[in-house]
């Protein structure tokens, strides 16, 4: 595989670089011929003249292409109006087809159904590359049919954009279409000596606690954590709503927790309601954390994923990147996150409004990412190691300020998470027994009433007998054992109340069941079976103890007291009925 990239300045240079390639072409053995013309202007005209001139000079030529938010070239952001590439793949097993389809919103499951059957059709197929106009439309469809295509295909792309980044009007092109304003375009790649490694990094790393999405439609974020989305941006990073809403988010995007990937989102404006329109889909029910994106972080990101890709040996790296990222950096600075592919390899790409990659079975939508393809021919263990470049390490070992403060919010957040979930267990759990507290019991009653299903709903009370006696003569601490061994039985390790049943420590040596039974029998059966449980303990110290039993059932329209001062009677009724036994009481 080779690759050839120039720039487009005018119809001469064209032609001198359509000469120069149809020169290497003449002396060299290839099978197909590839090119890809980028043009951050969406212009019919001038598009059809280059796309003519390709065709012209070299008949055979596969060419495909849209229009971008800037291209990657030579592995450095360039602000030309259009940016070429030839790539030449050199192995005859090597095969490459285009397919090209109208898009809109209604016919993207018919285009992915489409396009699944035409790869399930051709064995070969290891890659589709994906250009697609993305403006105005919900991706998710194209993405979920997508999705079903057979497993082993790596699906990688972006979304035309144009020098606009809030332009609506984008084109995709292609030997096979021709241009279109509304469509997609497939370069289907494979072959037996044809090895493609997909992935895609970020750099951005999260900040800070789960944020729950509780209510989000489409690319509308309404609601985190039960309030205005909006409100976050504001409580945790006083981000105004004003004209520099966009720029000020894209340093803390969205990582979005979907097909067991981080994806990012980034919000692109607020509404009046605080609910924000975010770059692509979001669900509801999923967990967010915002991300902060800082230079050095990132620029580590990508060298470490250049390295990464040595291995491969790549021919060439495609490079599909948020149009964001180059916002983010600004033009100036926006090729340094891809300079480190270059070193690895002749780096191209393009600046999108969507990242497309698949990971697992699914196609997702990216945003705020880069996209990274790298391809060569042949098994690259044969290739000679010394001639293998390095991306340079010149940041190694500088880790930012920012960073170590996003380090050191992560740590203490972790920390404040793990406390606040043992304080919450403390707050409903009996220190010594383990069980619900009475606080929390009492609140399970309640809810369980208040919540009935059709299972009628008794109350079971277990007071141990003559427990006094057993501190007197063995000690506090021999009690308190007791107490634990005599708690156990009512635990679902035991297995003797039924699942949905729950247990309290009521206070001292009483505790409370809530249980659904079938019928009364049933529940004083429980009742004896707990009884029995408590009665066969062996315990240190007084050898065996017993419990009194009260069982209730829960009358409709009843409070969740008046049950309990019911079964209290009964337990009351047990103890002066000799002890050790249950007692039922119905009203
Ligand atoms: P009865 O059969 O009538 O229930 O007699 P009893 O001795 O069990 O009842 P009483 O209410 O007179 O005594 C309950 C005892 O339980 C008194 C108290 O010291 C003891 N107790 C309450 N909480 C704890 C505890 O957490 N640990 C220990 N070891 N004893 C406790
Ligand atoms: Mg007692
Ligand atoms: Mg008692």
């Amino acid at each position: 595989m080779r690759q050839i990239q120039f720039i487009f300045r005018n119809e001469d240079s064209l032609d001198e670089d359509l000469r120069r390639i149809r020169q290497w072409q003449d002396s060299h053995l290839y099978s197909t011929m590839l090119f890809h013309v980028f043009t951050s202007k969406n212009d019919r005209e001038l598009i059809d003249h280059i796309c003519g001139r390709i065709r012209s000079a070299l008949p055979e030529a596969m060419f495909v292409g849209c229009s971008v938010f800037g291209s990657i070239h030579q592995g450095d952001f360039i602000n030309a109006p259009v940016t070429i590439s030839c790539t030449f793949f050199e192995y005859a097993t090597t095969r490459v087809e285009v397919l090209q389809y109208p898009l809109n919103q209604e016919n993207q499951q018919e285009v992915a159904e489409s396009l699944v059957h035409a790869v399930a059709e051709r064995e070969w197929v290891a890659g589709v590359e994906m250009l697609t106009t993305i403006r105005g439309m919900s991706m998710t469809t194209l993405c979920d049919g997508l999705s079903e295509m057979r497993e082993d295909v790596r699906i990688f792309g972006g979304g035309a954009l144009c020098d606009d980044i809030n332009g609506q009007e984008t084109c995709v092109f292609s030997h096979v279409g021709g241009y279109s304003g509304h469509g997609v375009v497939f370069v289907l790649l494979g072959g037996e000596d044809l090895h493609l490694e997909v992935s895609f990094i970020t750099g951005w790393k999260p900040l800070g606690a789960n944020l729950h999405v509780t209510s989000a439609e489409g690319s509308v974020l309404k609601e985190l954590n039960h309030k205005p989305a909006y409100e976050t941006y504001y409580k945790y990073l006083h981000i105004e709503n004003n004209e520099d809403f966009f720029l000020n988010t894209l340093e803390f995007p969205f990582f979005y927790h979907y097909h067991d990937i981080d994806i990012m989102r980034a919000p692109v404006t607020c509404n009046p309601d605080g609910s924000l329109v975010m770059t692509s889909d979001m669900n509801s029910g999923v967990e967010a954390r915002i991300a902060y994106g800082d230079p050095w972080t990132i620029l580590d990101a990508t060298q470490d994923e250049a390295s990464r890709l040595l291995p491969l040996v790549p021919e060439c790296i495609f490079i599909f990147s948020c149009a964001g990222r180059r916002t983010f950096w600004g033009d100036n600075e926006a090729g340094k996150e891809t300079l480190a592919y270059q070193a690895v390899a002749p780096t191209s790409g393009f600046y999108t409004s969507g990242e497309f990659l698949r990971t697992g079975k699914y196609l997702n939508q990216h945003n705020v990412t880069q996209v990274i393809a790298a391809m060569r021919e042949g098994n690259p263990k044969l290739v000679e190691r010394k001639t293998i470049g390095k991306p340079h390490k010149g940041f190694r070992g500088r880790v930012s300020i920012i960073n170590r403060m996003a380090t050191f919010i992560k740590a203490t957040t972790e920390e404040l998470e793990e406390l606040n979930g043992q304080l919450s267990q403390m707050a409903l759990i009996d220190g010594l027994t383990g069980l619900y507290n009475r606080r929390e019991i009492q609140r399970r009653i309640s809810e369980k009433i208040e919540y009935r299903k059709q299972d009628d709903l008794y109350l079971i009370m277990m007071d141990l007998d003559h427990f006094k006696q057993v501190n007197d003569r063995y000690g506090h601490n021999t009690g308190d054992e007791v107490l634990i061994a005599a708690s156990s039985v009512l635990k679902p390790a035991y297995e003797i109340l039924p699942e949905d049943g729950d247990a309290g420590r009521w206070g001292g040596e009483e505790f409370m069941v809530i249980t659904p039974a079938a019928d009364d029998a049933a529940a004083v059966e429980l009742a004896d079976a707990i009884r029995n449980a408590v009665a066969g303990l062996e315990l240190e110290g007084p050898g065996h103890v017993t419990a009194s039993l009260g069982v209730t059932k829960v009358l409709p329209d009843e409070s969740a007291d008046a049950a309990a001062n019911r079964v209290d009677q009964a337990l009351y009724e047990a103890k002066e009925g000799g002890r050790n036994r249950v007692v039922f009481r119905a009203s």
